[in-house]
């Protein structure tokens, strides 16, 4: 999952891609609670950062 991400952050804001590469984490896109899998497909690597934004707006 992270070598898919190219080892950056995924997360694209007004088209402009974040470029941290340091503190990946894997978000989850459906969360495990709402049916999500632990498979790539739902996961994306995201900066510590924005995680924290993602996990915010998810709840
Ligand atoms: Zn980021």
């Amino acid at each position: 999952m992270l070598a898919r991400a190219g080892h950056r952050c995924e997360v694209v804001i007004v088209g402009v891609r974040c470029t941290a590469t340091l503190g990946l984490e894997a978000h989850h896109v459906v969360d495990l609670v709402d049916g999500g899998g632990n498979d790539p497909d739902n996961g994306r690597a995201v900066c510590r950062r924005h995680h924290r934004l993602l996990e915010k707006r998810g709840s």
